[in-house]
C-alpha cells in the first residue's frame, strides 16, 4: 500500500490536471465552480503531507474529510467530506481489504444521507454506489487485486456515463429539469476521476 499522503498527492494532481474540465461540466448544468472548489480542497489535503501518515488510515481519512469540509464551499465540500469521514470512521485501526469494502459502504451511505439522494438522481452517487458494489462483489469473490481494481475502475466509468442521459433530481442542476439531460454530472466526473486515480496507483504496486 502506498502512503495515504502519496495517494492524496496523486488525487490532488489529477484534480488539478482536470480542473478546467470539471468547471466546464459544472458551467453547463451548475454554477461553474466545481473545478476550482475541488482543486482548493484536495490541494489542502495533499498539503497535510506526512501528518496523514503518522496516524492510522481511518483517522487520516477523517482528517482529510474535515479538511475538505473546511476548504470547499457549496455542496461538494460537505458531500466529499461525508464520504471520507464515513469511510474513516468505519475503518478499524489496521484494516484488511474486506474492511475497506465495508467502510466504503458506510461512506457512501453517509453521502446518501447528507445529500438526501440516491443513485439515479444524477449525482456523485451514480459513480460511488456502483463502485462500492463492485468492490464488495470482488472481495466476496476473492478476486485477485489487479482484476478487482479493473472492475472497480470500470464500474466508475460506466456509472459516470450513465449520468449523461439522466435528468438531475438533486442540486443546482435539478433547477434545469429536462435540460440537465445530455450532460455528464460534474460530481460524478470528479468521483470517477478520483476512483480511477486511486485504482491506477494501487494497481502500480508499492
Ligand atoms: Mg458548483
Amino acid at each position: 500500500m502506498p502512503a495515504v499522503s502519496e495517494l492524496f498527492g496523486e488525487v490532488a494532481a489529477a484534480v488539478r490536471a482536470n480542473a478546467d474540465e470539471l468547471t466546464e461540466l459544472d458551467r453547463a448544468i451548475g454554477d461553474g465552480d466545481h473545478g476550482l472548489n475541488l482543486r482548493r480542497g484536495f490541494d489542502a489535503v495533499a498539503g497535510l503531507g506526512p501528518e496523514l501518515d503518522a496516524m492510522p488510515v481511518g483517522k487520516a481519512l477523517q482528517k482529510a474529510g474535515m479538511t475538505l469540509v473546511m476548504k470547499i464551499g457549496g455542496a461538494s465540500g460537505p458531500l466529499y467530506g461525508s464520504l471520507l469521514m464515513g469511510i474513516g470512521k468505519a475503518l478499524p485501526e489496521t484494516p484488511a481489504l474486506p474492511d475497506f469494502a465495508d467502510a466504503l459502504q458506510a461512506g457512501v451511505d453517509a453521502v446518501r444521507q447528507r445529500g438526501k439522494s440516491e443513485a439515479g438522481d444524477k449525482t456523485m452517487l451514480d459513480v460511488l454506489a456502483p463502485v462500492c458494489e463492485a468492490l464488495r462483489d470482488g472481495v466476496a469473490r476473492s478476486l485477485p487485486a489487479s482484476r478487482l481494481l479493473d472492475d472497480v475502475a470500470a464500474a466508475a466509468g460506466l456509472g459516470l456515463e450513465s449520468t449523461r442521459a439522466l435528468v438531475a433530481r438533486k442540486g443546482r442542476a435539478s433547477f434545469l429539469g429536462e435540460r440537465s439531460a445530455g450532460h455528464l454530472d460534474p460530481g460524478a466526473r470528479s468521483s470517477q476521476l478520483i476512483v480511477e486515480t486511486v485504482c491506477t496507483r494501487l494497481r502500480g504496486g508499492p
